[in-house]
């Protein structure tokens, strides 16, 4: 409930009138200031001959992984969707909804133009017939600059007009998980679609589609522009590259830290300026509300893809948030289940049924958890999508850790 201010019906239209059609945006890197350090050069090479798979094999020395959370090899993907006869067509999934998210809207207001090229780089690479970018419609200064931005591109006959559709998600969180993302561009209601056939296969209007997140695409252009060292040569805790950390909750400064992947939550909290002032370390999401909540005592385990799977959460988005002693870990997961049970897309009876189920038992003041541990099997187990199969990990890990609690 954010207080909201709104201008004046006189006062927009006179805005509008003297071309100030947002009032909010920050300063970035324009296509100007991005060309005269040799951006586009990348992309121009490439078309002009460039070998795809070399490029594949630049991103997978780099290390680079999907950054929406699900971490599948990047280069692997393109060699999947090339595999399919076209036309085929890429989508860019920028809906970032997930909670404590917001790594994505932090490059594209400082740089839009690394994703940019980025975009096209994969686009040339499955020569896809064009671009869908689905946009979260929360972020007008984003929705804004990339206006421009692809008018300024298409203006400087970089693209084709209406080779990159800007479109806008309406807020379902749903609409993230990429088959439902599909169905909305394509005008329909959000809801995921059963697998196989995959996206690569049969993606956007029936066609292979190659299916990327904001950030994994600008290290695209940053692994072509400057090699994969940019990525790839770092290595702290036995894993390799960086990762950008959303981070917030009870830290002294909340914001984005691109630090080496296998950092601690130490590492993020110390980068993030500690603790708030007052406030004691007591429990973290690791990445996103879908993974639950770790206590502080899992201090030295290293926040990456794979690393989490064994204590049964994983790394995601790597949107972190930070629980101190004046918090309650059954709040939060009761906050992340209720989260869950309204953006519960409702097409299958465990995840539409069972958010609800488990809210009404968390509840209550003793938690039942033979119960809830059986319904958590049903939602793991039973589920169409990521959304109620991971709905559970709140809830067991709010069991096996903080008992005390429930
Ligand atoms: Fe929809 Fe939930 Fe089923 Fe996913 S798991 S398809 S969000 S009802």
């Amino acid at each position: 409930h954010h207080h909201i201010d709104h201008a004046s019906p006189e006062k927009v239209e006179a805005a509008i009138a003297a071309g100030q059609t947002h009032a909010h945006l920050p300063d970035y890197e324009t296509l100007a200031v991005y060309r005269e350090s040799g951006g586009y050069q990348a992309l121009a090479e490439l078309r002009r001959g460039g070998d795809w798979e070399a490029v594949q094999q630049s991103l997978s020395d780099a290390g680079l992984r999907g950054l929406g959370g699900a971490g599948f090899p990047s280069g692997k993907k393109w060699g999947f969707v090339r595999a399919n006869a076209g036309p085929r067509y890429l989508a860019v999934n920028g809906d970032e909804g997930e909670p404590g998210t917001f790594k994505d809207r932090y490059y594209l207001e400082r740089v839009p133009h690394l994703f940019l090229e980025g975009m096209l780089i994969a686009a040339w690479a499955v020569e896809a017939e064009r671009c869908y970018i689905y946009m979260r419609d929360e972020y007008p200064a984003v929705l804004e600059i990339l206006r421009r931005e692809i008018a300024a591109l298409e203006a400087a006959g970089l693209v084709a007009p209406g080779y990159i559709d800007l479109r806008r998600g309406a807020g379902a969180y749903i609409c993230g998980e990429e088959s439902a993302m599909i169905e909305s561009i394509e005008g329909k209601r959000g809801l995921p679609r059963h697998r196989p056939p995959f996206v690569a296969q049969v993606g956007l209007f029936g066609r292979p589609t190659l299916v990327h997140n904001v950030e994994t695409l600008h290290w695209v252009a940053r692994i072509c522009r400057e090699g994969p060292e940019c990525l790839g040569d770092t290595e702290h805790n036995g894993r390799k590259g960086l990762r950008s950390y959303s981070v917030s909750g009870r830290v002294a400064a909340p914001g984005v830290y691109l630090l080496p992947a296998g950092s601690t939550i130490t590492d993020v909290i110390a980068a993030a300026g500690g603790m708030a002032e007052g406030h004691v370390f007591k429990a973290f999401q690791p990445g996103g509300p879908s993974s639950g909540l770790l206590p502080a005592s899992m201090a030295d385990v290293p926040l990456d893809f794979d690393t989490l799977q064994p204590l049964g959460t994983f790394i995601g988005s790597a949107a972190v948030v930070v629980l101190s002693d004046q918090d309650r870990a059954r709040d939060a997961a009761l906050n992340m289940l209720r989260f869950f049970e309204d953006e519960s897309c409702g097409q299958c009876t465990p995840c539409r049924v069972g958010c609800q189920k488990a809210v009404a038992l968390m509840e209550k003041d003793t938690w039942d958890q033979p119960l809830l541990e059986e319904l958590c099997e049903v939602m793991g187990d039973a589920s169409i999508c990521g959304l109620g199969q991971a709905a559970p990990n709140p809830i067991r890990l709010v069991m096996q850790h903080f008992g005390e609690e429930i």
